[in-house]
């Protein structure tokens, strides 16, 4: 009746045991939806795979995380004076990060001893110290003994060429800075690069921060499957649907499990048919000839058509006169975004 994702357990945990040996000091990097495994159960794998460090995504997901794998627990948000959740009881095992000066003093004044990295702005302008602004919070420091400097983090844009003369530039920041530190953290490094950034700075640890590669990375190890609800012959004119829209030519009507309450088919029109929205669906190759979508199920190898946009829970697909027609409680494929899809039940074999 769900929207299921299978594991092949055995080759997945080869996957992640084979990624971790070729990284060490591999931080896992578990957020959002876990993606599409969820939290505690990754937290769970981390734990198995030895590592002392995860990073979690925010705050609030430090509860879920914190209670199923016992290391330190890195926090790729920024801290912010407001809207941090407390973090009771985690104290010594948290790892804030710091992006903004003022930030460092706020923590500090609020916790003497926290720990911390340090977020050197990069490329991607998303978060982080400016040069000037980390030699400036390297002085600010000196005047807090207790503090705990865990490091600088570089994000990384996804890769576009090479970024080592990039970290080479910001990692030249870190030394001038005259920080304590000999940590580095950093994400969306290729293996070449981290080894180049090794080479080049024997004497820092380097800590690659990986999700999509770690857990997707041997997507031969996972399928995803619905169910189909129902069946129901239709003939040419018959109406169906919400919006009471009548069949264009004879086939059938598949109600499968899976709708917008996981995620499936964000990008089918919602309702939209205005001949601008419907040119554009067809420009984009999806939309057959009588104004059906193609959906993300398959059956025999083919991706269907959605007979309407996906409900809640469920799709209604249409399959034309002639195509072999599934049984209730037939599987079929899916294919998603796991970093946005919402499974009901994850089968880890
Ligand atoms: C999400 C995130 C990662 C992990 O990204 P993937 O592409 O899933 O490996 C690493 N670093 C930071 C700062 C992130 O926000």
């Amino acid at each position: 009746m769900s929207l299921v994702l299978h594991v092949d357990g055995e080759r997945w945990r080869a996957h992640l045991q084979s990624v971790a040996e070729a990284h060490p000091g591999l931080v896992p990097v578990i957020k959002g939806n876990g993606y599409g495994f969820g939290l505690g159960r990754l937290a769970r794998k981390a734990a198995w795979l030895g590592v002392d460090t995860v990073a979690v995504g925010q705050y609030d997901e430090l509860p879920e995380v914190a209670t199923r794998f016992d290391g330190d627990l890195l926090v790729l948000t920024p801290w912010r004076p407001f809207g941090t959740l407390a973090v009771d009881g985690l104290h010594d095992r948290v790892v804030h990060t710091l992006g903004r000066p003022e930030d460092v003093a706020g923590l500090l004044a609020r916790q003497p001893d926290a720990r911390f990295v340090l977020e050197r702005m990069t490329s991607m302008r998303r978060h982080g110290l400016s040069a000037r602004e980390l030699w400036s919070v390297a002085e600010l420091l000196t005047a807090h003994p207790g503090a705990r400097l865990e490091g600088v983090a570089l994000h990384l844009p996804l890769a576009q060429g090479s970024h080592l003369a990039e970290v080479e530039r910001l990692v030249n920041d870190v030394v001038a800075a005259g920080l304590t530190t000999r940590t580095l953290w950093v994400s969306h490094l290729t293996d070449h690069e981290l080894a180049g950034l090794r080479a080049s700075y024997p004497d820092y640890t380097v800590r690659p921060r990986i999700g999509t590669d770690l857990w997707l990375g041997d997507r031969g190890a996972l399928s995803v499957t619905a169910t189909v609800l129902d069946v129901h012959a239709v003939e040419r004119g018959d109406g169906f649907g919400y919006r009471a829209r009548t069949i264009p030519k004879a086939g059938h009507l598949l109600i499968v499990s899976g709708g917008t309450a996981h995620g499936i088919g964000l990008e089918a029109p919602t309702g939209d048919a205005s001949l601008k929205a419907r040119v554009g669906t067809l420009a984009r190759g999806g939309m057959d000839a009588v104004g059906f979508v193609r959906s993300p199920f398959s059956i025999d190898g083919k991706q269907r058509l959605f007979a309407e946009p996906p409900h809640m829970q469920a799709s209604m697909l249409f399959l034309p006169a002639g195509a072999r027609v599934p049984a209730v409680g037939d599987r079929l494929d899916v294919r998603v975004r796991y970093t946005t899809t919402a499974f009901d039940r994850v089968d880890l074999s």
